[in-house]
């Protein structure tokens, strides 16, 4: 492409150069509209193969990428879209015949958008074989996955078993009241594999050992369906949170001892009552959080408590725009240098999944563990505040104090009310 070119047609390539890249997409025939706007970026579908999200455009730094494909400038743009060879792209983008173009060339030139609509169906087919293929392994995964659940779930017992009571004495330990949780909500599993992938090579085994089990369920259809299962290992001699002491072998790093099998989208974890009859629902992140504040509320008969397993399930994620500056935290940037970290903030992404709440609850208690970073379990709750709002609802959010305890709480309704 770059054999001597006449100055001519170094301007002109220049000029095709100096397309910006968001006038590039709509001078090949397609509108930003179609695209989502998210920071300073367009994302979107492909216009030339396909995906939900694998194409973006990034007009600050003027380029576009393509994960089907690759990326690049307003040239390779407009080759990527249609098909065409790098001067044809050019002349697209300028609107101009380049300035060797012989009379007379019309027939090859007709050759030539003949072979680039060859081009095009053909990364068409391409890029539709490798979504299919990639979403096939994603199936094939998600099924092996929920598989495990179910086999752990039903080699898992009641909490109430007399035998197997790791998880009633786990939960005793903490000094949480149990008295009303359903027997079949929170389980005991005896013997738990706890995996854990090393930085290089595959997962390995490191600890084996009695864990609490919950499932996570998601309604569909009037019913229950199990989507994950929430994991918490145990030991009973090691006060104050009778969790085993995990570390990666090879780096030495602390393993979290609560981890989730399959997935919490959208879901939650029944701690105590039923969701169908109440019309009260309280949701705190962890179960220790729900069982505390039960226990604080007085278990109340209208009440559903639950947990969603984290913020962004409890509520929901914020629109990027809605970005908040953290008052302390900083990032590290290249060099060393830091700058203020970018935390989501408090307006809702309606589009999110997130905590399932029915319609017949007319009051929504929302609770932050005293454990997590103040300002974005703040931001969080406010956020599902606005989110999970319906008229004739009220929406509250807690603070729980640290370590979850609510005996000593004294409940203040100053926080966001919807
Ligand atoms: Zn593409």
């Amino acid at each position: 492409m770059t054999r001597d070119r006449s100055p001519e047609m170094d301007a002109f390539v220049a000029e095709a150069k100096a397309v910006r890249v968001e006038q590039a997409f709509e001078r090949c025939g397609y509108s930003l509209s179609r695209l989502r706007r998210t920071g300073g970026e367009y994302v979107g579908p492909c216009p030339a193969c396909g995906g939900k999200d694998r194409f973006s455009i990034a007009p600050a730094k003027g380029v576009f990428n393509c994960r089907g494909f690759g990326g690049g400038d307003a040239i390779a743009l407009a080759q990527h879209l249609t098909g065409q060879d790098f001067l044809d792209a050019c002349e697209i983008l300028i609107g101009q015949e380049r300035p060797d173009r012989a009379d007379g060339d019309d027939r090859e030139r007709r050759e030539r958008l003949r072979a680039a609509e060859a081009r095009i169906a053909e990364q068409r087919r391409v890029a539709a074989a490798a979504d299919a293929k990639r979403e096939a392994g994603e199936n094939e995964y998600r099924a092996r996955e929920m598989a495990r659940c179910r086999e752990t779930f039903a080699d898992s017992f009641g909490l109430r078993d007399e035998q197997h009571d790791d998880a009633r004495r786990y939960l005793s330990a903490r000094g949480l009241d149990i008295t009303a949780v359903e027997n079949s909500y929170l389980r005991t599993h005896p013997r738990l594999g706890f995996f854990h992938k090393l930085e290089r090579g595959p997962s390995r085994l490191i600890h084996t050992g009695p864990a609490m089990v919950a499932p996570f369920v998601r309604p569909e259809d009037g019913q229950w369906r199990m989507i994950g299962l929430h994991r918490t290992w145990i030991d009973l001699d090691a006060a104050p949170k009778f969790r085993p002491a995990l570390r990666d072998p090879e780096t030495g790093e602390s393993l979290a001892t609560k981890k989730m099998q399959g997935s919490k989208a959208g879901g939650l974890i029944p701690v105590i009552g039923r969701l169908g009859t109440s019309t009260r629902m309280v949701a705190g992140e962890g179960i220790e959080t729900a069982l505390g504040f039960a226990a604080f509320d007085g278990h109340r008969a209208d009440t559903f408590y639950c947990a969603a397993g984290d913020l962004g399930n409890l509520c929901g994620k914020a629109l990027v725009t809605s970005r908040i500056r953290h008052p302390t935290l900083r990032r590290t940037i290249k060099g060393g240098a830091t700058r203020p970290l970018m935390v989501p903030g408090f307006e809702p992404d309606l589009d999110a999944i997130c905590l399932p709440v029915p319609d017949h609850i007319v009051e929504l208690v929302l609770l932050g563990d005293g454990d997590s970073e103040v300002v974005m379990t703040r931001a969080a709750l406010r956020r599902g505040v606005a989110r999970h709002a319906r008229d004739g609802r009220t929406v509250l959010s807690m603070f729980a104090p640290a370590g979850s305890d609510w005996g000593e709480y004294k409940p203040s309704r100053e926080l966001e009310t919807a």
